[in-house]
């Protein structure tokens, strides 16, 4: 496929701000491709390289980039600047000045195999020279490149190209390019993905066979399933109303969620929520995995909790969260800070892939697989029938230091389900007993600029949460409580790199920040209660047709909730859910001219 034909999709993509429209292109886009191409688009058009979980990154900073530009248009580095400034994107500079250029009429057209190549090789360049390499693989581009082209090429490399093409209607869009379009096919092909966590695996089978031809994707070591998620209860009795034949009942560990993949030979990795690898930031579990795990090949999930190796005492949340992301000195933050991987699940076992089995038969297994050490144990786990056996052992897992419970059905269907919220796991926080239970996770769409002590920078920030079935983001509060003053200090360099000019594609609100940030961050706030907003738009329509959803007096927890991408953040229809179970409790409010 060329080059030129793909970006002139982007082109279209890039003019369309429907979500509907947008699908119809990605369909003829997707029927257009040639299957051998097919991953590459898939993964190219969300911005990646290779699926997420690879965790390939192209590392092209923007002086690199404008060097790359010059050298290839002839411009000097003072145009270059000049007209970055005016454009406010190197891309269309690029556009611009390759415009200008004499063009050789012997380049042969790019193909999009070819610029994949390109930006392969720029993300495999590492140690000495691989600055000049970066620079001179993108100048062969450009050399080639029509203006249009050039754009994209450099948005690519900067991890600028905003498209807004996200899983849900890249998923969408599959099911109606090579299926009937129909609920069913979307959620096998789902399914599929939520397996493989590839969409270029997922379209590649399904372009190269029909809809049965997913079946042939299974569970693979080394390759991370989308985990299961829990929904809400605001009190034990509809727990165990929801679970009428009794439930396990396990402690909630606060800390962060770790998929665990031990091959029978060869190194342990460990995956997080967002499925990042972060097997280097655990080198002691990494280690100890393959002692603990009795049968090998297996896949096991679990909760990595800060732990004082002289009590055993679980520690808090945020000291494991200063081990992720973290790159240097990790031995000596080992000893530091030493964490324990308490074992929840279990989704292969020596081999066999057990996550459709009920839970009771897969904790059996995990039991039978797990050989406990100081690092590596098994989650606290009681099946209880009644409330009062609930709530006992709720009070046990606050008196060991976790921050409640999940309630997991028992009942023969409760497979491991990969990807989706539903009641199977039920989680009860000891927060739940504020006046709005749970905490939420928003995602940053916009700053507003600071007043007072915090002129010169951000006060508060716009947060959103996510709606899956739209694929869009929908405003929710307006949040400057709760920050520390560092936090506040550090919100213009933690937010510079994702703001954006422009509001964000698929964003919903009726407030205009003063700087628009592109959805990345995920923030957890706490509030007193949610409302109906004429000018948030969290779950538009759900509630009453021209009212959104509002958290009043929203107050930042300190928590950035790095193991959640953007689409990870609470759901709109949580929101709606979280809405109703305190109309519940009391009577609702009216609209509140909420900002
Ligand atoms: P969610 O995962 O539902 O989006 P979240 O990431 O904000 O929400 P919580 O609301 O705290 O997390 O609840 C679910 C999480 O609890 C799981 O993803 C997992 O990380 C953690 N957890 C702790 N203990 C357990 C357990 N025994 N079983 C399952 N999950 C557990």
């Amino acid at each position: 496929m060329r080059f030129a034909d793909l970006v002139a999709w982007y082109d279209r993509i890039e003019a369309t701000s429907k979500r509907l429209e947008m699908r119809s292109i990605l369909v003829e886009l997707l029927r257009a491709t040639p299957s051998k191409d097919l991953p590459i688009v898939l993964y190219l058009s969300q911005g990646m390289l290779r699926p997420e979980y690879e965790g390939v990154e192209l590392g092209v900073a923007d002086s690199l980039a404008r060097k790359a530009v010059v050298q290839a248009t002839g411009a000097s580095a003072a145009e270059v600047t000049a007209s970055v400034r005016a454009s406010g994107d190197l891309g269309t500079t690029a556009a611009t000045l390759l415009e200008k250029r004499p063009r050789l009429d012997t380049a042969a057209p790019l193909e999009v195999e070819e610029v994949y190549a390109g930006f392969t090789s720029i993300a495999r360049a590492s140690g000495e020279g691989s600055q000049e390499v970066k620079v001179r693989t993108l100048v062969d581009l450009l050399n080639r490149a029509t203006p249009a082209e050039g754009k994209y090429v450099l948005r690519f490399v900067l991890g600028t190209l905003r498209l807004g093409v996200r899983e849900m209607s890249l998923l969408d869009a599959l099911g109606v390019a090579f299926a009937d379009g129909s609920k069913e096919a979307r959620s096998r092909i789902e399914a599929a993905y939520n397996l493989s966590s590839d969409l270029g695996h997922v379209a590649a089978t399904l372009a190269s066979g029909s809809l049965d031809a997913l079946s042939s994707i299974g569970l693979e070591v080394g390759r991370p399933v989308r985990p299961m998620l829990a929904e809400r209860a605001t009190n034990l009795a509809e727990i165990l109303e929801r679970m009428p034949e009794g439930a396990a009942i396990e402690y909630k560990y606060d800390g962060l969620r770790v998929q665990a993949h031990i091959p029978s030979e060869g190194a342990v990795k460990l995956f997080s929520r967002r499925l990042e690898n972060i097997s280097a930031q655990f080198p002691e579990l990494v280690a100890d995995l393959p002692r603990a795990i009795r049968h090998k090949p297996a896949i096991v999930e679990g909760e990595c909790v800060p732990i004082d190796p002289e009590t055993d005492e679980i520690r808090p949340f945020q000291e494991v969260s200063r081990r992720r992301g973290r790159k240097y000195d990790l031995d000596k933050i080992q000893d530091e800070i030493p964490v324990c991987l308490f074992l929840f699940d279990t989704l292969m076992a020596g081999g066999t892939s057990v996550m459709d089995r009920p839970l009771p038969d897969r904790r059996k297994e995990l039991v039978t697989l797990v050989r406990p050490t100081d690092r590596v144990r098994l989650a606290q786990q009681k099946v209880v029938h009644d409330v009062e056996g609930a709530q006992t052992w709720f009070d046990a897992a606050i008196a060991d230091g976790c921050e409640g419970i999940m309630a997991k059905s028992i009942a023969a269907g409760s497979s491991y389900r990969a990807g989706a919220r539903g009641f199977w796991w039920i989680k009860y926080k000891r927060d739940y007993t504020h006046t709005l239970g749970d905490t939420i996770d928003g995602v940053v769409v916009g700053a507003f600029y600071g007043r007072g002590r915090r002129a010169g920078g951000y006060g508060a920030l716009l947060l959103a949460t996510y709606n899956p079935e739209e694929d869009r983001y929908e405003s929710f509060c307006k949040v400057g409580g709760g920050f520390d003053d560092a936090t506040v200090a550090g919100l213009p360099a933690k937010l510079k790199s994702k703001e954006v000019a422009e509001r964000p594609k698929g964003l919903l609100t009726e407030l205009e920040p003063d700087q628009w940030i592109e959805p990345h961050f995920v923030l957890e706030v706490r509030g007193a209660e949610l409302t109906l907003s004429p000018i948030h738009r969290a779950g538009v329509g759900k509630i009453r047709p021209d009212a959104g959803l509002a958290l009043r007096f929203p107050r930042s927890t300190g928590k950035w909730r790095d193991d959640k991408g953007p689409t990870e953040a609470t759901t709109s229809d949580e929101l709606v859910t979280m809405y109703r179970a305190q109309v519940k409790q009391a009577p609702a409010r009216p609209a509140a001219p909420e900002s």
